[in-house]
């Protein structure tokens, strides 16, 4: 199934993340987490092409097995940071062959040290040559961008930053997932710049539950998102405790979620990281909303 029709939706749909195992010994724990995941029935789930600490490889066959084993749609990432064309090429025809219908189109974090003529070089230097190649590949693609309700950490300005998204949606985004936030008035501020520029495709923001005091550092460094005083006061609070840290935490990314349906938002991306735990508590706390009951 499309996620554009999915998007239609009037209800409150949550989707989740997954990312692959780093190794093929971690790929069984990944596996049962994923399995897990499905069996809350999401809107959707993505598979992330190799970003938190997961490589690519598993990305298709993981995509695949949601997809056709559990019956929930998916959403397959994919990179072409210092990519070939016959790399790109060849993975967009494994993904046609394994029945892949959505694809959400990155960049990727360029690798550190390399040099700026290198880049300049390279065939796929934005996310939006990616999605140029997607639709002359694969004009059936349901495609999606990433954006940055906080800008992106190489962007110059704001203005900067939306003129290039309107340029990667007018190559053919159907949707667009936002990095973390925590705090929606940014986001609510993003909305309402884009849709100024014009552009008009279904935005589905992403809420990470913070479920350790350790992942609040690791998040905001790549994320670069600001952390409200709000927020801060639970880590405080919790952070040296575990149990008490993670319940905060997904009361936190929950009390987010409400706001975002109050607010006229139907679809939320939840950054749960592999935890089935974290997706099916918030799944819970939602129940009557989503009518999960
Ligand atoms: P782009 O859209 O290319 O933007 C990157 C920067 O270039 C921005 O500053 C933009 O303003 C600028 N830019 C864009 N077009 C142009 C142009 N034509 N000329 C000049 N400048 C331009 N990473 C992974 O490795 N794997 C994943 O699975 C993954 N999933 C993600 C999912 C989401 C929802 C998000 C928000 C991020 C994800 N990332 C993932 C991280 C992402 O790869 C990085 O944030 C990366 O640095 C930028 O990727 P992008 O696709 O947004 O790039």
């Amino acid at each position: 199934m499309k996620l554009s029709e999915i998007l239609e939706s009037k209800r409150l749909s949550l989707s989740f993340e997954v990312f692959p195992p780093k190794s093929d010994s971690g790929f069984e724990s990944v596996r049962e987490a994923v399995e897990q995941i499905a069996e809350i029935s999401p809107s959707f789930m993505s598979v992330t092409y190799g970003a938190g600490g997961g490589t690519g490889r598993y990305t298709l066959e993981i995509a695949k097995s949601i997809k056709e084993r559990h019956g929930v749609p998916t959403l397959a990432h994919l990179t072409c940071v210092a990519s070939t064309k016959d790399g790109v090429r060849g993975k967009i025809r494994a993904m046609k062959e394994a029945g892949i219908e959505n694809v959400m189109a990155l960049r990727g974090d360029i690798p550190e040290g390399v040099d700026q003529r290198a880049v300049e070089g390279w065939c796929y230097r934005h996310a939006v040559d990616l999605v140029r190649e997607l639709k002359e590949q694969c004009p059936d693609f349901c495609i999606g961008g990433a954006c940055y309700p906080e800008i992106h950490p190489e962007s110059a300005n704001r203005k900067e930053d939306i003129a290039y998204l309107k340029q990667k949606v007018d190559a053919g985004c159907s949707f667009l997932t936002t990095q973390m936030f925590f705090d929606n008035n940014l986001l609510y501020n993003f909305l309402y710049k884009i849709r100024e520029a014009g552009i008009t495709v279904p935005v589905i923001p992403g809420v990470m539950p913070i479920t350790n005091a350790n992942q609040v550092e690791r998040a905001l460094k790549l994320s670069g998102s600001f952390m409200p005083q709000r927020f801060k006061s639970l880590v405080d609070k919790f952070g040296s405790d575990p149990e008490a840290m993670k319940q905060a935490g997904i009361a936190y990314a929950t009390d987010q979620i409400i706001d975002l349906y109050a607010n006229g938002i139907t679809n939320v991306h939840v950054y749960s990281m592999n935890k089935p735990d974290v997706a099916k508590k918030i799944t819970d706390n939602l129940s009557h909303i989503i009518g999960k009951v």
